[in-house]
């Protein structure tokens, strides 16, 4: 089977709803290839590998969450860029590319999919009303101590997660954010979480944690963002009949 691109990017444009976001990058179709998708890859950045890799398969149109084109980058068609713009054009594949809509999404989102892998109930924004954030909230269906979920996090992800605090401190109110969110750690003290996980830590994350007394839990930017991507290219293949791979090019941050 194969579906029109144009129909593919219809749907996710209504799924996704792109214009609801202030994000740092387009949303949508940043690179067209052939007018027709039967095999879809899917994966977390279009690296170098990652297209490679896709066109080995045969596919057809690449989704990704991290794509190109992103705000304050050097607009010039050279050297990394230049490589992967040429694969892409000279074998006719499509890349799909979705930021912050494909974080925030409440079914295919990387925060609604890693909060249902948590475990976590009751899942609502951390900071409502401001358009720049998808962090969210929500708790453990009973307090657990903060060791434990770290190590529910690394059967989840496959890697150990870097964990501020005692380890036999009860948690249940967890704030989390998938990527590259440490800058959010304050939201989560105000909204009273006692553990925020995201993806990357920075110098100053660490004081702030001990500081505030909230735990803080970074368990990789690659890690925690390979859930949404998937779900969604297995929806987009259910929907549309189409052959799907989630290609995982590791990345240990
Ligand atoms: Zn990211």
């Amino acid at each position: 089977m194969s579906v029109a691109l144009i129909e593919i990017t219809r749907y996710l444009e209504l799924c996704l709803q792109p214009d609801q976001f202030r994000d740092y990058c387009p949303n949508g179709l940043q690179v067209e290839g052939r007018p027709r998708v039967a095999r879809l890859a899917t994966g977390v950045t279009a690296s170098q590998s990652l297209l490679d890799q896709a066109i080995d398969w045969g596919a057809d149109a690449i989704l990704v969450h991290h794509g190109y084109f992103w705000n304050g980058e050097a607009p010039q068609v050279v050297g990394i860029k230049r490589r992967r713009l040429t694969a892409l054009l000279t074998n006719e594949v499509s890349l799909l590319a979705y930021h912050l809509p494909l974080d925030a999404h409440p079914q295919f989102g990387n925060n609604a999919r890693l909060g249902q892998l948590m475990g976590l109930v009751e899942h609502q924004p951390l900071q409502p009303g401001d358009p720049g954030s998808v962090g969210n909230i929500g708790s453990l269906v009973e307090a657990m101590p903060a060791g434990k979920l770290v190590d529910r996090l690394e059967r989840i992800t496959g890697r150990p997660p870097l964990h501020i605090g005692d380890d036999d401190d009860p948690v249940r109110r967890i704030a989390w954010c998938t990527g590259a969110a440490q800058g959010y750690i304050e939201a989560a003290v105000a909204a009273g979480a006692d553990l925020f996980v995201t993806g990357e830590v920075s110098e100053q994350t660490v004081h702030i944690a001990r500081e505030e007394g909230i735990h803080f839990v970074a368990a990789g930017h690659h890690a925690t963002e390979r859930y949404g991507v998937q779900a969604l290219g297995e929806h987009l293949a259910q929907n549309f009949s189409l052959e799907h791979r989630f290609i995982d090019i590791d990345n240990p941050v």
